[in-house]
C-alpha cells in the first residue's frame, strides 16, 4: 500500500524517485570527476555563520530547495579528502560502491548491534572480520574483532581489553609504554580510560623514527624494580608522520618474556599488508594481541569504519559483556555473536556491508593493486627529490608517506630561512586550493609531508604539484639574492 500522504515526514514515491535520482546524479558528478573539483575551504565561523546559522525552521521547505542550499553553500564549503591532490593528513579515498552501499545501510536502517534483529548484519561483520584476520595472519578461529566507528574508538577498544585482561579491576600502579611518534588518539584512550600521567612512558624514537628499543627496556626495567606493573605496549606500524613502523617483531619478544599486552595501531598503515612491500615492512604484525586497522583509510571506504582485532574473540566479551535485563530475549548463542557485547556501543550502524560489498565488487586484488601502486609512486617520487638539487628528503618513501622539504645545495640557506620557506610554500599551495599540502614537524625542521595512498594520484599530479612548489620557492628566493 502507498503511504498516506497526510502522515509526517513522508514523501510520495515520485518525489522520493525525483530527490534519490537527483542525489544519485550529483555523487555520480562527484565521481566522475575528482580531480576537477575544489578540493579545499578556507572558511571562517564568521561567514558560515552568515551562510548557514538561522533560527529552527518550524515550517516546511520545498525539498529541492533545502537539497539545493546544501549543494551551494554546504558541500562548496568542505574539505575533500577523495581528490587526488589531497595529499596531506591521511585522506580518505573512498569508492562509489561503499557509498551506495552506506547509503542502503541507512536506507533499511539496519540495526548491527545484536544477531536476533539482523542475523545477516552481524554474520557479515563476522565475514569481513574473517577476512581481515586472514590478511594479518590472525587465527581465525579463536581470533575476532569489531568494526568501529574509526581508528580512534578502535584504540580505545583495544587499551580497555587490554587493561581488563591484564589488570583486572586494580589498575593504580598499571604503565604503558608508545613513542614519541604515536597516534595522539592513543593518549585520548589512555587518557578517558582514566590513566594518571605518571603511568604512561612516552619512549623517544630513534633517527629512523622507530621506537628505541633500548630505552623501551630501559623503562620497563626500572618501572618493575620501582614496584610499578608494566602491562601494555602500544606499536605503531605506519605512524602518520613518517609511515614508520616500530620494530614490531621484537617488541613481541619483550611482550612475551614480560608478560605484556601488545597492542598494534596499525591505522593508516595496516592495509599494506595486501602489497608485497608492505608485508614485508609489517612483519611480526601477527604477533600483535591486538591491531586497529582503519578501513576509512587506505582499505578505500568512505567515513566511518574502523576496526579492532584480537587474538582471541572471547577478551572482548570478557571485557565488555553486560547482561541487562531489557536484552535477555536477544541473546543468542555462543556462536551467533552480538557485537553490542564485543565493544562499545549498543546501537551500531551497518559498517560491514560497504566493506563486504566493495571487496566483493571490486575483488581484493584490484585493493592490492592500488596499494601497491601507492607505495610504488611514493618510491618514485623519492627518487625525483634525490636527482634534484633543489629538494631534499627528511624521511624517504615508507608506506606511501614522505616527508621532504625545499633546500637548493647553491644556496645556503640557515634552518630558520628553510623552515620559513617551506612553511610559506605549504600556505600558497594550499591557500591556491591547487593542492593541499600542509607541513609537520621532524627533528625540529618544518618539513613538507605527503600521504600518498590515494589510487588516483598520478605521476602527472605530483609533478603539477612540485612546479607549482618550486614557483613559490623562486618567488620567496627572489628578494633573498637581491
Ligand atoms: C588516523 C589514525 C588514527 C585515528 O583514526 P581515526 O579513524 O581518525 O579515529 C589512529 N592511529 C593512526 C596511526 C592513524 O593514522
Amino acid at each position: 500500500m502507498p503511504n498516506d500522504l497526510n502522515a509526517p515526514l513522508t514523501l510520495s514515491k515520485e518525489e522520493m524517485q525525483q530527490y534519490g535520482y537527483k542525489i544519485v546524479d550529483l555523487l555520480v558528478s562527484h565521481f566522475d570527476n575528482l580531480g576537477n573539483q575544489k578540493l579545499n575551504s578556507f572558511s571562517d565561523r564568521k561567514q558560515m555563520d552568515a551562510l548557514l546559522h538561522e533560527p529552527i525552521p518550524n515550517d516546511a521547505s520545498p525539498p529541492n530547495d533545502v537539497l539545493n542550499h546544501v549543494i551551494e553553500n554546504v558541500l562548496s564549503n568542505v574539505d575533500l579528502p577523495t581528490h587526488p591532490k589531497f595529499y596531506s593528513f591521511v585522506p580518505s579515498p573512498s569508492n562509489y560502491i561503499s557509498v551506495m552501499a552506506d547509503t542502503i545501510a541507512s536506507g533499511f536502517n539496519v540495526f548491527s548491534g545484536g544477531w536476533s534483529a539482523s542475523p545477516a548484519a552481524a554474520e557479515l561483520e563476522i565475514v569481513t572480520i574473517h577476512w581481515l584476520l586472514e590478511m594479518f595472519d590472525f587465527p581465525i578461529k579463536e581470533g575476532g574483532g569489531i568494526l568501529t566507528s574509526g581508528g580512534s574508538m578502535a584504540n580505545l577498544t583495544a587499551l580497555t581489553t587490554a587493561r581488563r585482561l591484564k589488570c583486572g579491576g586494580d589498575y593504580s600502579k598499571a604503565i604503558i609504554y608508545l613513542s614519541d611518534q604515536a597516534h595522539s588518539s592513543n593518549i585520548k584512550a589512555i587518557r578517558i580510560l582514566g590513566f594518571k600521567k605518571r603511568q604512561v612512558r612516552i619512549i623517544p624514537t630513534d633517527m629512523e623514527f622507530k621506537m628505541s628499543l633500548n630505552k623501551l627496556k630501559n623503562a620497563i626495567a626500572k618501572d618493575k624494580l620501582e614496584g610499578y606493573q608494566p602491562f601494555c605496549i602500544i606499536a605503531s606500524a605506519g605512524t602518520t608522520n613518517t609511515g614508520t613502523v616500530d620494530p614490531l617483531e621484537e617488541i613481541a619478544t619483550i611482550c612475551k618474556k614480560e608478560n605484556l599486552w601488545m597492542h598494534v595501531d596499525g591505522a593508516y598503515g595496516g592495509a599494506a599488508i595486501l602489497s608485497e612491500k608492505g608485508s614485508q615492512y609489517l612483519k611480526g604484525i601477527e604477533k600483535a594481541d591486538s591491531l586497529t586497522v582503519d578501513p576509512h583509510k587506505w582499505f578505500f571506504q568512505p567515513y566511518e569504519i574502523g576496526c579492532l582485532l584480537v587474538k582471541d574473540h572471547k577478551w572482548l566479551s570478557k571485557t565488555f559483556s553486560e547482561k541487562p535485563v531489557y536484552l535477555r530475549d536477544i541473546e543468542g548463542n555462543e556462536s551467533e555473536i552480538n557485537f553490542y557485547d564485543h565493544g562499545i556501543q549498543l546501537t551500531r550502524r551497518f559498517r560491514a556491508l560497504k566493506f563486504y560489498m566493495s571487496i566483493k565488487t571490486f575483488g581484493l586484488n584490484a585493493f592490492k593493486e592500488a596499494i601497491q601502486y601507492s607505495i610504488s609512486l611514493t618510491e618514485n617520487l623519492e627518487n625525483v627529490f634525490r636527482e634534484s638539487p633543489k629538494w631534499e628528503v627528511i624521511s624517504p618513501a615508507t608506506l606511501a608517506v614522505i616527508n621532504f622539504r625545499y633546500n637548493p645545495i647553491s644556496y645556503n640557506l640557515s634552518e630558520e630561512t628553510i623552515d620559513k620557506l617551506n612553511q610559506y610554500i605549504s600556505k600558497q599551495i594550499t591557500n591556491s586550493s591547487n593542492a593541499v599540502l600542509v607541513t609537520t614537524i621532524l627533528l625540529d625542521q618544518v618539513v613538507l609531508r605527503m600521504c600518498l595512498i590515494n589510487p588516483r594520484t598520478t605521476m602527472n599530479d605530483l609533478q603539477e604539484t612540485i612546479n607549482l612548489c618550486e614557483n613559490y620557492a623562486d618567488e620567496y628566493l627572489k628578494d633573498y639574492i637581491k
